[in-house]
């Protein structure tokens, strides 16, 4: 009998950390062998179960990443940049498949990131939803389909405790809408209107953030022009789909040659 694959979950205490813990927990296709939290939580050296408030199930919460990392087929990662590029080193150490769902990543973290995947199979996405991923494939057709007489803002809501904007989905949402128009985001990015500033450029891709309660996510891609516009729109409603998201970007992830993949390669789109 082959042995399933074991999963490690970091930021263990966070709002997606327990729910990927509950996903691989409730999985047949893998097992749970360790939970990371950082040095000093008083979670470290819990069992996992009791600490999230059930039964004890064996695992305990760890600081020692390496470690835990050791014993694992693949890592998966939705904590802040700063703890996922040190994380990512220590996954290409340990040789096991390193699933990041973390954003707020500046392209100073995603180079660095990049020398990781050398030696580390990395899949990374804004989003791990299907949802999404099949919106930002449509984004992409629509952006080409259409010229900059359509204005493109992306417009995006979540919950009162993010603390990056725009989100990584409205970037990825953002980057598909360039690339279909066959330019650089970083030329036509418009984000953080305030004030007089002045009319709105041809060619730009606006973001707007909405923050408040427990919103989990929201993404609409606008396309306004004279006497038109088409929405695209996603509503995330529930948690558990990223994390589902993640777990098979887990499984899919193994035996592939190191390097940087992103959920359009685990979904095939
Ligand atoms: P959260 O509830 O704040 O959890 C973050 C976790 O990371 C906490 O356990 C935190 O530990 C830990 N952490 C933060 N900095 C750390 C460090 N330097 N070293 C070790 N651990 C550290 O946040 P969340 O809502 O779960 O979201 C986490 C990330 O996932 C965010 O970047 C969010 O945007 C992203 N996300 C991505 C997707 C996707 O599909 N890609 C979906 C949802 C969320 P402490 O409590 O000790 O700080």
């Amino acid at each position: 009998m082959t042995e399933l694959p074991g999963i490690v979950i970091t930021g263990a205490s966070g709002r997606m950390g327990q729910m990927l813990i509950k996903t691989v927990m409730a999985s047949e296709k893998c097992k749970l062998v360790g939970v990371v939290e950082r040095e000093g939580h008083d979670w470290v050296g819990r069992d996992i179960g009791e600490a999230m408030g059930g039964t004890a199930i064996g695992v305990h919460v760890s600081d020692d990443a390496l470690e835990a990392f050791a014993k694992a087929q693949a890592v998966i990662d939705f904590t802040a940049p700063k703890a996922t590029l040190a994380f990512a080193a220590l996954a290409a150490q340990a040789r096991c498949v390193h699933v990041i769902g973390t954003t707020g990543m500046t392209d100073d973290d995603l180079h660095e990131l990049s020398h990781a995947a050398h030696h580390a199979t990395i899949i990374r996405a804004g989003n791990m939803s299907l949802g999404v991923n099949l919106l930002t494939k449509l984004t992409k057709m629509v952006a080409a389909a259409l010229d900059d007489d359509y204005d493109i803002e992306v417009i995006e809501a979540h919950h009162n405790r993010k603390v990056d904007a725009p989100s990584g989905t409205a970037l990825m949402l953002g980057e598909a809408a360039a690339e279909g128009r066959g330019v650089s985001l970083n030329d036509v990015r418009d984000s953080g209107r305030d004030g007089i500033t002045g009319a709105r450029k041809k060619g730009d891709i606006g973001f707007t953030a909405i923050r408040g309660g427990d919103i989990i996510g929201e993404h609409d891609v606008l396309f306004a022009g004279e006497g038109e516009r088409i929405i695209l729109r996603h509503v995330a409603s529930d948690r558990s789909l990223f994390a589902k998201g993640a777990l098979k970007a887990a499984l899919w992830g193994q035996g592939k040659r190191p390097g940087e993949y992103d959920m359009m390669d685990v979904l095939g789109l």
